[in-house]
């Protein structure tokens, strides 16, 4: 089965790295990879990878201190790669929010299997592939691109229809500003959060019985927007 996954792999020894891009890349992962912790910083934001495998050991900065970073803003399942097999460790790595721990060495096999048992268990990557999203009396065709609440088809412009698609597919995380806005405008705001807050007024206005009391899409003050799930 080909998967329509997208993963990060944060390792900074290049051998292991070219050894599971090829083991993800077989099973239909799109991968990308970073040898330092800034660039997989920049890649979770730019990417919104659906999986991160995170080595421990990484030369800027300690692998559990990212970790600590990501789960601050993202909920996507990360598993922990480390050479190090202390129980201190690994029970920092769980506390702070990683999903699985792999100890050095260990087969593809095992790797994938790990793997595929953290998507069985994120709520979101399960929902990933369904044509279509429901959330209490919204529903959001993929296909068709048509909204509905409460059976009443909702008419959205393109990008307002492309922001809610965008949370939907993120249901349960955050999105920050900036994020949404460089996915759906493409460009750099520099700041500027006045185009995103004018339209979700106005998508809230069409799907939300009571704006100033919204159930669709979440404000997270200073933050950015998430819808529930
Ligand atoms: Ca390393």
């Amino acid at each position: 089965m080909h998967s329509q996954y997208s993963i990060l792999i944060v390792e900074d020894d290049t051998v292991s790295c070219q050894m599971l891009k090829t083991v993800f890349e077989t099973q239909g992962y799109e991968v990308y990879i970073s040898v330092t912790g800034r660039s997989a910083a920049l890649t979770i934001n730019e990417k919104s990878p659906d999986i991160i495998l995170l080595d421990l050991g990484l030369p800027d900065i300690d692998g559990l201190k990212l970790l600590g970073k990501i789960r601050k803003f993202y909920d996507m399942p990360v598993i922990v790669l480390s050479a190090r097999s202390s129980e201190d460790d690994k029970v920092s790595a769980l506390e702070l929010g990683a999903d699985d721990y792999i100890t050095k060495p260990f087969g593809a096999l095992e790797l994938i299997a790990r793997i595929n048992n953290a998507i069985r268990h994120s709520p979101r990557l399960a929902n990933k592939n369904e044509e279509i999203f429901r959330y209490e009396d919204m529903t959001i065709n993929y296909r068709s691109k048509k909204v509905t609440v409460n059976n009443r088809e909702i008419h959205l412009t393109g990008n307002e229809y492309s922001i809610i698609s965008l949370l939907s597919k993120n249901a349960g995380k955050i999105l920050t500003y900036e994020n949404i806005i460089k996915k759906i405008w493409g460009t750099n705001p520099g700041g500027d959060t006045r185009i995103l807050r004018v339209n979700m007024a106005n998508i809230r206005k069409k799907i939300e019985q009571d704006t100033s009391n919204p159930v669709y899409i979440i404000t997270e003050t200073g933050i950015g927007y998430r819808m529930p799930c």
